[in-house]
């Protein structure tokens, strides 16, 4: 008799494309059949601490009451509505509420349904506010390494590898630049002097690149930066899609900053990453660059489930989560608990270094070979911990921790008893 485990993987192979997978010999695809607080358990009932949030996604941990009850109310009451010509109470107290907790010069919300899709919004205000105004900028700076996300605009704004190649010069050019040191911030600009009055705007993930392997940089010399791009009028794009909502210990990467980005980006832990939704945030002054006698200085822009209701309303019981005393005190407990593991790792043999951001934390295997996405350790790894019951995705020699909020302490420890384990057969 075969499992029930082995039949879905059957099926599922049958008919299912992966995401970044290789398919050939990727059999061993584990079918999920339940999902509980911080575990995750498969068709033969293993359960799995879900260490990477599934995709950096989960807020409060799986399946939360909670939020299931919030969404199961607003699906009785209203699932979906388009969202031109239309509006709904969902949308509006979600927009009014994250406007309140933002910079304070965030004034207007964009819906989309995922985190690309906000960031090709914020690159069409960005372009089309200084084509509205009639002057002549369109080109666009961005880190080496960047990630934005998967589709044509976003995929060029982001770092070129094996991910982009087969796409070459369907991708648009971008001035790639490091990202900020104490080093090289006089270079940067002086390289970008020689461009500046053709840059609209400068698009970046702040304090951590996460796809990258969960760089970091500074955030006085982040904010330094931005400054410098202010002083010249490019609009700033801060994209919050992985950082936002407590992963850098505060409630945005934006409260550690100086200066006020002029547009924002959210997706991922949004809806406490139980429902898709994508959000682009501005300042009053791109609103009104499109606002207009002339329809043509519209925003042709939207998505089929821009602003779901569902969604929205997974939003807001998110917030109201994410905002109580609890939630608040296990970030704060997770902040700790890595500082100390990083303390332990730091003379390490085998860890080249190891960092910290908030609840984000990332240690690099010392291996000869060059950082790969590919490379073998990375193999050796995930069926490692897989194995001890816990889900992680090392990013090549790059392990690294974003686990819901809800986790336990001693849940954290045994993690981070498995990655000694590791440390010390791998
Ligand atoms: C995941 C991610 C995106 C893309 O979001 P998707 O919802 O996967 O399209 C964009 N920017 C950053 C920083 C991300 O981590």
């Amino acid at each position: 008799m075969r499992t029930l485990q082995e039949e879905l993987r059957e099926r599922d192979y049958k008919v299912n494309w992966h995401p970044y997978t290789q398919m050939k010999g990727a059999e061993s695809i584990v079918p999920i059949v339940k999902g509980k607080g911080v575990y995750l358990y498969d068709a033969n009932g293993k359960r799995y601490i879900d260490a990477v949030s599934s995709w950096w996604v989960t807020l409060h941990g799986h399946a939360h009451p909670y939020i299931a009850k919030k969404v199961s109310e607003q699906l009785l009451e209203l699932e979906q509505v388009i969202f031109a010509g239309f509006t709904h109470k969902p949308a509006i107290e979600l927009s009014e509420r994250l406007l309140s907790l933002l910079p304070r010069n965030q004034a207007k919300v964009f819906y989309t349904d995922n985190g690309s899709t906000a960031i090709e919004v914020a690159l069409k205000m960005a372009v089309q506010y200084y084509y509205n105004k009639g002057v002549k900028k369109q080109q666009i700076v961005a880190f080496k390494n960047a990630y934005h996300g998967d589709t044509f605009g976003a995929m060029s704004i982001s770092g070129r590898g094996i991910w982009t190649k087969p796409f070459g010069e369907l991708l648009f050019d971008v001035l790639f630049i490091d990202a900020p040191t104490v080093d090289n911030l006089e270079v940067t600009k002086s390289y970008l002097n020689q461009y500046i009055d053709d840059i609209a705007c400068f698009v970046y993930e702040p304090l951590v690149q996460g796809a990258a392997g969960m760089l970091m940089h500074e955030a006085d010399c982040l904010s330094e930066l931005m400054s410098y791009f202010k002083s010249k009028e490019v609009l700033l794009i801060q994209d919050e899609i992985f950082v936002g909502f407590g992963r850098t210990g505060t409630l945005f990467a934006a409260n550690q900053l100086s200066v006020k980005p002029d547009i924002m980006c959210f997706s991922k832990g949004l809806t406490g990453g139980t429902m898709p939704l994508g959000i682009t945030t501005c300042k009053d002054e791109v609103y009104q660059a499109f606002y207009d006698n002339d329809t043509t200085k519209a925003l042709f822009h939207g998505h089929s489930f821009t602003a779901n209701p569902l969604a929205c309303a997974a939003s807001l019981a998110s917030l109201d989560l994410l905002l109580n005393k609890e939630t608040q005190s296990n970030i704060e407990r997770i902040v700790e608990q890595h500082k100390m593991f990083v303390e332990k790792l730091e003379n390490h043999p085998k860890v080249k270094s190891v960092r910290q951001c908030g609840t984000i934390f990332a240690m690099e295997w010392n291996i000869s070979d060059e950082t790969s996405y590919f490379s073998d350790i990375h193999k050796q790894l995930y069926p490692f911990f897989l194995e001890r019951g816990i889900l992680m995705r090392p990013l090549g020699n790059i392990v690294y921790l974003v686990p819901p909020y809800s986790i336990s302490k001693e849940d954290l420890e045994y993690v981070y008893t498995c990655i000694l384990e590791a440390l010390s057969i791998v």
